[in-house]
């Protein structure tokens, strides 16, 4: 990376989970100042916005040069999202497979007004990078998830607002394991600890249950995805 990439800002999809801690630290070895954006849509996760500030906290903790880095965090209501989804993300029913093969936990086109929103924000913060954790390797099957939409999206946002975005989405070829290994590269075992300990994937919003690999419900498919990668990832290294 050159030094013009070192010198510029970063947005950074930031949810509270693993996948978004993981690249919010790889945004932190990368850019030279870095925002944060999250979204209320009424999820029934919502621990997980509470969960940012305690890794926000632990990650200035970790490294001094991250904490000079890391600067506003923003969060938008989008309440209107849950209006017109009905999933088990949004409201109170058992997460199931439906006959498409996607989990009811699927909020169309979720990520599309995620993007679209922070390429509204940082339009407005003259930031170019935008980050985010989508991921086509170990997922649910989710269709906004995947490189292409991605690609697509971003010729869209560039098109429709005039600007050379650029969508960055480093864990796109990564299975769960291989996210938990880029943590330990970027941080160490103290930045594993912290994504262990305080980032929220569950989808129930659980975090009654300590389990190795954090806290959950353990069985919705979230938990799954997270607990089958931490075993393959501590049992190799
Ligand atoms: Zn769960």
């Amino acid at each position: 990376m050159d030094d013009a990439s070192r010198s510029q800002t970063a947005l950074v999809l930031f949810s509270g989970g693993q996948d978004s801690t993981t690249c919010l630290a790889w945004a932190l070895a990368r850019f030279g100042r870095v925002e944060m954006l999250g979204f209320d849509y009424g999820q029934r996760h919502a621990i997980e916005l509470a969960c940012r500030d305690r890794l926000l906290d632990g990650i200035r903790a970790l490294r001094a040069d991250w904490a000079q880095k890391l600067g506003d965090s923003h969060t938008l209501q989008i309440a209107t999202l849950a209006e017109i989804s009905d999933t088990a993300l949004t409201r109170d029913v058992a997460i199931t497979m439906g006959a498409d093969g996607l989990p009811n936990t699927f909020v169309p086109g979720r990520n599309l007004v995620f993007l679209t929103f922070a390429a509204a924000l940082a339009y407005r913060r003259g930031i170019a990078h935008i980050i985010g954790g989508m991921c086509e390797t170990d997922y649910s099957g989710y269709p906004d998830c995947r490189d292409q939409t991605i690609r697509a999206l971003n010729a869209a946002l560039n098109l429709g607002m005039a600007r050379p975005f650029e969508l960055h989405t480093p864990l796109m070829w990564l299975d769960k394991a291989a996210t938990w290994r880029l943590a330990h590269d970027l941080g160490g075992t103290p930045l594993v600890d912290l994504i262990r300990e305080h980032s929220q994937t569950c989808y129930l919003g659980e975090r009654g249950t300590r389990h190795d690999w954090g806290f959950g419900c353990g069985e919705c498919p979230a938990c799954v995805l997270r607990a089958k990668g931490w075993r393959e990832y501590a049992g190799r290294s």
